[in-house]
């Protein structure tokens, strides 16, 4: 009789029958199935964060911490707090395990076979390829019920935006700023007619473009206000991409966070305008500047290759208010002058760039302060 369940018994069958297969060849060792993803996950990301080998494997923090306990308990691998933040514990395999790896490939492979035995290369190549695409959709589902990162752009190759390497960029959406020449006042207020990327798409883009493409830029909107971001960027890594975040400096203890975890190589912060004047060039009068102040520090005393840039604008920007940001971002390590380019999509109509010959002469001023460039002549 055929069961309306079929899909559920068979997947429960191959789960039960892989788990008493695993558990009874892993107990000469003392480890069962359920330890046996978590110590090849580590013994292939050495280092790796609890928090990253989560995100990885979909576990559940019961689980995964239960699971790594034992694990060290028996002396299969260490966790150890991060030198430089003691939030993250990370995991290495120990000599005990290292002695062991080999029979566990074995015993995964051993599996495998005898479970395709009855199938041809092709059909066994087939089954694999559909089996991952059912689980990468499975943990976008789970992604998706945690407010996954949402994404609302893509441009697919530049040779720009992310310095000495040849990138595509993702938009994101949502901004807590409103800086009146904004050209992406689409992004910003999220209109009705903005149409999100879908996140397979969005993988199935990056995972084709793998060895064409050298990194990632993450644009905006302010990608930091996304919860989703860390797992996105994790996401991103596990592709080998180099990660580039633009940023308004408005979220530096997300920055930092992320600068720590390893997940961006390169920022791009903007920074609008000397702190009097900061307010009026974002469209938000009280602005409390301290979080940009908190971030330019951040980003001037780091470890990650950055760049602070100004988009210069007639109606906000003039020699001494660029006088007095330079000297205010004294010490970093480039800034870069944009010259406004007016488009459709500026939040405030009617504004104007800068000459060409102010530009330069708004780059000599700076550079006495900072190594100044200009970018986008
Ligand atoms: S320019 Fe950047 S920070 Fe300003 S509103 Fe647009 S996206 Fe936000």
């Amino acid at each position: 009789m055929e069961s309306e369940s079929k899909l559920l018994i068979d997947t429960s069958i191959l789960y039960r029958s892989m788990q008493k297969f695993y558990d009874k060849r892993l107990s000469t060792y003392d480890l069962g199935s359920g330890q046996l993803p978590l110590l090849l996950l580590i013994y292939e990301n050495e280092g790796i964060s609890m928090q990253q080998l989560a995100k990885l494997g979909s576990f559940d923090k019961g689980t995964i911490t239960r699971g790594l306990v034992k694990l060290e308990e028996q002396g299969y691998i260490q966790i150890k707090t991060n030198r430089d933040d003691k939030r993250i514990r990370q995991l290495t395999t120990c000599e005990k395990t290292k002695d062991i790896i080999s029979k566990a490939y074995m015993i995964r492979r051993e599996w495998w076979e005898q479970a395709t035995k009855e199938l041809d290369a092709s059909q066994v190549a087939l089954f694999e390829d559909l089996q991952h695409r059912i689980a990468n959709r499975a943990r976008v589902m789970e992604i998706d019920e945690d407010r996954h990162m949402r994404i609302f752009g893509i441009q697919k190759l530049t040779l720009l935006d992310y310095p000495g390497k040849v990138a595509c960029t993702l938009f994101s959406g949502g901004c807590n700023f409103r800086c009146p020449y904004c050209q992406n006042s689409d992004l910003v207020f999220l209109s009705e007619d903005l149409i999100e990327i879908d996140r397979m798409d969005m993988e199935q883009f990056l995972e084709k473009r793998k060895g064409l493409l050298e990194g990632v830029c993450i644009s905006g909107g302010e990608a930091l206000l996304q919860e989703g971001i860390e797992e996105l960027l994790i996401r991103i890594r596990q592709m080998g991409y180099a990660i580039k975040l633009d940023t308004n400096g408005s979220k530096p203890k997300k920055l930092k966070e992320l600068i720590d975890k390893q997940l961006i190589d390169y920022v791009a912060m903007d920074v609008k305008n000397d702190p009097s004047h900061y307010g009026e060039t974002i469209g938000i009068s009280d602005f409390d500047l301290s979080p940009i102040m908190e971030s330019v520090e951040l980003l001037k005393h780091g470890r990650i290759p950055y760049e602070f840039r100004t988009t210069v604008v007639k109606e906000y920007h003039n020699e001494e208010r660029l006088k007095a940001l330079a000297q205010w971002l004294k010490g970093g390590s480039v800034y870069y002058l944009q010259p406004f380019v007016d488009s459709e999509k500026t939040i405030l109509k009617g504004l104007h760039p800068h000459d060409t010959q102010d530009l330069y002469a708004f780059q000599v001023i700076c550079n006495a302060y900072i190594p100044t460039k200009i970018r986008g002549l």
